[in-house]
């Protein structure tokens, strides 16, 4: 495989406590649990999970909590340097996730590590770059702003997933970057246009208000445009999405995206990065749970064979 680039990603690292209780707790109300799980999670680890298993080069820029260094194995096992994340005293980023017998739940979610970056660390973190590299970020950790800027003045190409989407990622330099990966919710929000809106308008909405970035936007079951930024030679693609029978999409994205730069990085076509993100996204929703349900390479090959 021919390595074109490196790829950073500031993202978060979760640990998600499932508990299974017969129903979701009520105000005042102690409630004993069935089960429990602590799983690893955050779309930052679940995106570099992705990217290792479909064989790509990732290094996680991020933070946990001292007490949960166990979440490092899942990472280094799939084949993620975690060399920059750092182990911290206070909590990880963590959510509490009661799952009742009807499959319903309710999350309390506390941002913890993953609020917690100190831009002191920007000239360290920077220092293992080179111009040409790739720095992949979402929006679930502080100082996403000045990552961004550090990015771009380091020469580097910046791929963003603004999930969770808040008004305020409109005002970050978007016009700058390289990539951006957006569901509908969030393509309609930059767009400044209705949600439920008819695709077409959507993507002329979106890329007439963006017209640097390449922009991938994904559609769930309706598949996933390429659209072409100003500097790009491509054409605009659509590929469909698989007909399966899915079971939780949760991840769908995070995989998608994972997928389609390891390919990227491996010289694929777009064309190609799209078919591969496809296939492990259409694996993974057969499957529950996120990080749990992200394939292997050899899974999704065997797919496209
Ligand atoms: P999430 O937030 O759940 O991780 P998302 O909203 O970021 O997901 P989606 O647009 O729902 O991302 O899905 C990403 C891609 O996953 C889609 O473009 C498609 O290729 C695949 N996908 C999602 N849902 C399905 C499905 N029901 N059947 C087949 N493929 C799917």
């Amino acid at each position: 495989m021919t390595t074109r680039f490196r790829l950073h990603n500031y993202g978060s690292i979760n640990i998600d406590h499932v508990y299974r209780v017969p129903h979701l707790v009520r105000p005042g109300e102690t409630l004993a649990s069935r089960e429990y799980r602590p799983v690893l999670g955050g779309k930052g680890a679940n995106q570099s999970l992705a990217m290792a298993r479909a064989g790509g080069d990732v290094t996680h820029w991020g933070r946990l909590g001292e007490s949960d260094r166990w979440a490092l194995a899942p990472l280094r096992e799939a084949g993620v340097s975690s060399e920059q994340i750092e182990l911290i005293e206070g909590p990880s980023g963590h959510t509490v996730i009661q799952v009742d017998d009807e499959g319903e739940n309710a999350i309390v979610l506390f941002g913890g590590a993953n609020q917690g970056f100190d831009a002191t660390r920007l000239d360290t973190l920077f220092a293992t770059t080179t111009p040409g590299d790739w720095l992949l970020l979402q929006n679930e950790c502080n100082d996403t702003a000045t990552v961004i800027e550090h990015a771009l003045e380091a020469g580097l190409h910046v791929a963003f997933n603004p999930a969770p989407m808040v008004e305020a990622i409109r005002q970050l330099p978007l016009e700058r970057l390289a990539l951006l990966f957006l569901n509908r919710v969030e393509a309609a929000t930059l767009a400044e246009c209705d949600e439920k809106a008819p695709t077409e308008q959507l993507i002329q909405a979106l890329t007439e208000r963006y017209p640097g970035p390449d922009i991938v936007l994904t559609l769930g079951r309706d598949g996933a445009h390429f659209l072409p930024g100003r500097a790009s030679n491509e054409s605009v693609l659509f590929e469909p999405a698989l007909k399966v029978r899915a079971v939780d999409t949760t991840g769908a994205g995070d995989t998608f995206i994972g997928y389609f730069l390891a390919a990227l990085q491996a010289n694929r076509t777009i064309s190609e990065c799209l078919a591969r993100a496809s296939a492990a996204a259409a694996l993974g929703v057969q499957r529950s749970g996120a990080a749990d349900s992200i394939p292997l390479k050899e899974e999704v090959e065997r797919l496209l064979a």
